[in-house]
């Protein structure tokens, strides 16, 4: 099976497919992690905020994987935002993780309420800078936060990492994106569970007609849309399932029939109020 990839705008490729592990258990993460990497996954996406860096580390280690064949995002909290406490962050989660570098460290939150983003991006740049993250960028950032980074520094975030699954589709992030270079991930892929997304009828017809579950229809139309996806599982016959979407094409007509289920709802936080 192979991943596709993505080039991002400081030219590092990212595998589009990787393994998400918000809310898998610290002591579950390293035998769940090495389930994924058994499987195929090159490309984890973790958080220090999720507790688990620690279970990612160990099960990279174990892996015997070339470095250079994985690539591990990691995410600035909240209330590490600020200059001095992102350097310390970044130590603190390349410790646990047991590397030199992360593929790619993310401002978890705008967090306005703190009004330390701008100065948290120029931290980003400059930890950069340290090779300490071969690319950064942002998550849950709306448009006046992307445009007041981009206006106050040098860099262009390489990503967006925001909620994005059929119901809540974020059009006009994905544009500003496209037209910015800046790629989007999806979190939340697959609605997070919180609403009967895969029992949709226009999800479950398409499935039928590939041979597929609904859960690989929905993260091959996210493929298709161009995003970059990570979904989440503790169970090795879904994350195994999950890994195969690359040997089947939704139709154009599949596509859009998956684009009108946009309804705007989240099923997270507002980016502007979470703290
Ligand atoms: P998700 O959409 O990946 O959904 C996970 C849920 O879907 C789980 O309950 C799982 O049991 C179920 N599921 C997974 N595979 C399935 C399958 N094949 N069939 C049926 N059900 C299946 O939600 P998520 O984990 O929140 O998002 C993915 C990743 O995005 C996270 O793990 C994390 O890395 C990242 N994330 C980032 C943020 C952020 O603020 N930046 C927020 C949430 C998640």
């Amino acid at each position: 099976m192979t991943v596709s990839t993505i080039t991002l705008n400081d030219g590092a490729t990212i595998p589009q497919l990787g393994f998400g592990v918000f809310l898998v258990d610290p002591a579950d993460t390293e035998r769940i992690v090495s389930d994924a990497l058994e499987i195929g996954y090159r490309h984890i996406d973790t958080a220090a905020i999720y507790g688990n860096e620690e279970g990612v580390g160990k099960a990279i280690a174990a892996s015997g994987i070339p470095r250079n064949e994985l690539f591990i995002t990691t995410k600035l909290w909240n209330k590490a935002q600020g200059t001095q406490s992102a350097y310390d962050a970044i130590d603190v989660s390349l410790g646990k993780l047991g590397l030199d570098a992360v593929d790619l460290y993310l401002i978890h939150w705008p967090s306005p309420a703190q009004d330390k983003y701008l100065e948290s991006w120029l931290a980003l740049e400059q930890i950069k800078a340290d090779g300490k993250a071969r690319s950064i960028g942002v998550s849950n950032f709306q448009l006046p936060h992307l445009e007041r980074i981009i206006a106050g520094s040098d860099t262009v975030p390489a990503v967006n990492q925001i909620e994005l699954h059929p119901a809540f589709q974020q059009r006009d992030i994905l544009n500003f994106g496209a037209a910015n270079g800046i790629h989007i991930e999806a979190w939340g892929p697959l609605g997070q569970g919180k609403y009967p997304l895969l029992e949709l009828p226009q999800i479950t017809e398409i499935a039928s007609a590939h041979g597929k579950s609904p859960a690989q229809v929905v993260l091959r139309w996210h493929i298709q849309t161009g995003t970059i996806v990570f979904p989440k599982s503790n169970s090795r016959e879904r994350i195994a399932q999950n890994f195969d979407i690359f040997d089947f094409e939704l139709t154009a007509d599949q596509m859009a029939s998956i684009d009108a289920l946009d309804s705007g709802k989240r099923v997270g936080g507002h980016p502007d109020e979470v703290k």
